[in-house]
Parts: C-alpha cells; structure tokens; sequence
C-alpha cells in the first residue's frame, strides 16, 4: 500500500497520507477552507457545507471534511462556482438563525459578501431561552445545528448521551429526550457542549446572568441556591423507599 497520496489543490503540488480528508491536506499546504460544523475534536458530518470544493471529474461540490484524497485529485477550493455556494449557505443561516454572538461565522459573511437580507420573505426560528440548570443556558435561537454539542456528549468525549436531535425539517432542534429539562437527564454538567459550541447556543450561566445585568453577589446566590435544590432532589431520589415505615 502506497503511503502518500500526490494531488495538486489551486494549482500547488500536495502529498499527504491515504485517509487524509481534503480539508486537511490544504491545511497542510497553507490553504484555509472555511468550517462551521467541523472541529478538530469532533466526529466529521459534512452537515453545514460551508467547506465545499470543486474536484475534477466530479458532478456536484464534494465537502472537504470528509472526502478523502485521491492520487492525481485535482481540487480548487476557491472558484466562482464555491464561493458562491459558500455564499448562499451563509445567507440562507443568516436568515433564519440569530448569529449575532457567531463572530467566526460573521467573519465569513463578510469574507464572502452574504447579505442577511437576500431571503426578505423567510421565516426566522425562533426559540425561548432554556434555564433549567445552574451551569448553563440554551438559546436555540441561536443554534446552526452543527451537531458539535450532540456528539461531545456521545461517543467523541463524554458518552452520556443527554441530548440529541428532536424534531424534524425547518423544526429541528437540538434538545433531550422528552423534552426533559437537563437535571432530570443524563447530562453530567460537563460543559464539553458549551465549550465547542460555535455560536453562543449554549452559554454559561453566570456569563448570561451577567449579561442580563445581574450582579455578581446576586449570580452567586442564585446559582447557589440551584445547585443546592438539584442535590436535595438527587438526594431524595436516591433515598430507598421505606413503604411509609421507619
Ligand atoms: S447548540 Fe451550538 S454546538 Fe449544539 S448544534 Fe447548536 S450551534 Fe452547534
């Protein structure tokens, strides 16, 4: 078995290992595929499409996340044809979710001139905040469903499995099975989730407090007296039952 592959990407003369995905063997030469659903920590889902490329020979764009090179491959990352698709995918996002706290996604709309008016007539999703836990906050209005969350919490790190997909087309959201709120779940407060979240979906909850102009001394206490009720209740389930006898 061969153990490089040469394959030229915008004209440059590449080589890398068999396996590797197109995103990194550009990566390796320099050349900067924009992302949104990737991290170098998570499982490859090629869902956002934002890092599309034009290869020789093939029909459609080819998400360089998870397409895998080929010797002799021949791939342009930057035409007319990507750009534009990149383009309308930023557009189409802007539409519908708030990004307002997404700076790498804004950085993006501005690279690729996407303008958040294109689709006038689209409808925006739109989600109340979640507070239902003393460590953080989940505003699915902001959320690009980029599945980084979900699978921190399975099998790329944490295996706990709190929270999925729910719903389906325009209402798919992340959430918990059964709608639970986090404490009545599997979730373990980790704050993997929040950590990887790329558009401030998930917050922590002292940093939103304290956007909400609450005071320190005040964040403190009422986090506190969460936590404090989230024992007593964990507490209290895991009493055994006595049958009403002591
Ligand atoms: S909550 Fe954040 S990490 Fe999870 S899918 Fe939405 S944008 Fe991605």
């Amino acid at each position: 078995m061969t153990d490089s592959i040469t394959l030229t990407i915008d004209g440059n003369p590449v080589q890398a290992a068999p396996g590797t995905t197109i995103l990194k063997a550009a990566a390796s030469v320099g050349i900067e595929i924009p992302t949104i659903c990737y991290h170098d920590y998570c499982t490859s889902n090629a869902l956002c499409r934002l890092c599309v490329v034009e290869v020789e020979g093939a029909r459609t764009l080819v998400p360089s996340c998870v397409a895998k090179i080929s010797e002799g491959m021949q791939v342009s990352t930057h035409t007319e044809r990507v750009k534009r698709a990149r383009r309308t995918i930023l557009e189409m996002l802007a539409t519908t979710v708030d990004l307002s706290e997404a700076p790498d996604i804004q950085a993006y709309m501005r690279e690729y001139g996407a303008r958040d008016e294109r689709f006038p007539e689209a409808e925006q999703r739109i989600s109340p905040v979640l507070d239902d836990n003393p460590m953080y906050i989940r505003d699915y209005s902001k959320c690009v469903l980029c599945w980084r969350c979900v699978q921190v919490c399975a099998e790329d790190a944490q295996y706990t499995y709190a929270i999925n997909f729910t719903g389906r087309g325009f209402e798919t959201q992340i959430g918990t099975f059964f709608e639970k709120p986090l404490p009545e779940t599997t979730c373990v407060f980790c704050g993997q989730c929040v950590a990887v979240c790329p558009t401030n979906a998930l917050k922590p909850k002292r940093q939103w407090l304290l956007e909400q102009g609450r005071s320190p001394d005040e964040i403190m206490s009422l986090t506190r007296s969460e936590r404090r009720r989230r024992m007593r209740r964990e507490a209290a389930a895991e009493q055994p039952a006595t049958g009403g006898k002591s």
